[in-house]
């Protein structure tokens, strides 16, 4: 039976056809009655159907379903027996690293599965995880968390997508042995292929072999680089090259990038058209780095974060990841990436109107996946996610009350 949902507002960003899905423009919102026929939104429509089934929407807000590009569930959740931890990147390492002799199969099931419950609460349908690789005793051997966390994407299925990436650092894929294990893992669960790299010293050879498995094998890239704010990384500006010199047809996802704050004027332009040209996506990670970075003693007064605008504005497709959520590389949190993009605002500068903004973690954030992107007129209605808010300033600065529109 068609349904019509009256009085609801859907951002205008987030319809592929905002001329064609008609409605009464309200700022950056589109007001109005909601046909929705066969799980398919149809529009805003003045004269519904006979016989339409009629739910009063009250002013609240649509939105498709929200996709988180970078998360940690190895690691969530892991703070409160973490003791007295702070410090700057490396020491969050350490940390965490001393931390994996409790990650038992349950630990990692049980923090993981409440992340998931997070995710779904917050209207989330995908959501890609790092997986730490190659610590510990057999720095070679597939980390007990990506077999846990593989099981837990199959029980999460249909529900919130899980993909998973994994996380060594770069200098492994330099080991032609080592490289071969690890891609023939991340195919066997369909994941993707990461790595992290800040000066390494194999980082040439690492990025060579890295884009020529994922090439063989039809992977997807996504690569946590230059985490740092001292001069002279240069992790993006090679894996940049080296997409150009390969032609590797993507997805390619650049995570962190602190770096680029070293980077100004024609150097910095020459970078980030070149990231364009190469297909590159650009993750901002706010919280993780902002409480990691600057750490300098005393009161921090640079800003631990990527440029993000000035990537967007060179034609790069940019989005925001929620990173780590109460662990040793952020202490607080939630996985939700409207709480996230509410984070980004003060430390980015992302000014009202904020329906513009709401790209970075829905319809941006998937085409940096290379997923296609889920407007709200083309997604299935049953996907589709009612925000207890009347106004776009309302949802962020409010709680995660958000269920399915069809719940
Ligand atoms: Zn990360």
């Amino acid at each position: 039976m068609p349904i019509l949902i009256r009085n609801i507002a859907v951002p205008r960003s987030l319809i592929a056809n905002p001329d064609r899905f008609g409605g009464k423009a309200d700022g950056d919102l589109q007001r109005g009655d909601l046909l929705v026929m066969d799980d398919r939104v149809i529009g805003f429509t003045q004269s519904p159907p006979e016989g339409v089934q009629v739910i009063n929407g009250a002013g609240r807000i649509l939105l498709p379903p929200l996709v988180e590009p970078h998360l940690h569930l190895d690691k969530a959740f892991s703070l409160p027996r973490l003791g007295a931890v702070g410090g700057d990147l490396m020491a969050a390492i350490a940390a965490q690293e001393a931390d994996k002799a409790q990650w038992t199969d349950d630990d990692l099931r049980h923090r993981s599965n409440r992340a998931l419950a997070e995710l779904q609460a917050a209207g989330v349908s995908y959501a890609r995880s790092h997986v730490d690789w190659g610590m510990g005793d057999d720095p070679h051997a597939t980390p007990r968390a990506w077999n846990v966390l593989a099981e837990v994407a199959q029980d999460w299925a249909g529900r919130v997508t899980l993909s998973l990436s994994c996380l060594p650092e770069i200098d492994a894929f330099a080991e032609p042995a080592t490289a071969a294990r690890i891609a023939a893992e991340v195919r066997r669960v369909g994941g993707v292929l990461g790595a992290w790299c800040l000066g390494h010293r194999d980082r040439r050879p690492g990025f060579a072999a890295a884009f020529n498995l994922a090439a063989r094998h039809g992977l997807a890239l996504d690569f946590h680089v230059d985490e740092g704010q001292e001069a002279g990384l240069d992790g993006l500006a090679l894996i940049t090259a080296q997409a150009l010199r390969t032609g590797f047809q993507g997805p390619i996802l650049c995570g962190h990038a602190v770096s680029l704050m070293n980077q100004t004027g024609p150097a910095l332009d020459r970078l980030l058209a070149d990231m364009a040209r190469a297909g590159l996506s650009l993750c901002a990670l706010p919280t993780t780095n902002l409480y990691l970075q600057s750490r300098q003693g005393g009161t921090p007064d640079r800003r631990g974060i990527t440029r993000l605008a000035e990537a967007a504005a060179a034609g790069v497709t940019t989005c925001l990841g929620t990173d780590n959520v109460q662990d040793a590389f952020f202490p607080l949190g939630r996985h939700d990436p409207m709480l996230t993009l509410a984070q980004a605002i003060p430390v980015l500068h992302l000014d009202p109107p904020f329906g513009r903004h709401l790209t970075l973690i829905a319809t941006d954030a998937a085409r940096a996946l290379g997923l296609a992107p889920a407007w709200v007129d083309n997604s299935p209605a049953h996907r589709l996610v009612l925000a207890e808010a009347q106004d776009l300033a309302s949802l962020l600065s409010g709680p995660a009350t958000r269920r399915p529109l069809l719940a």
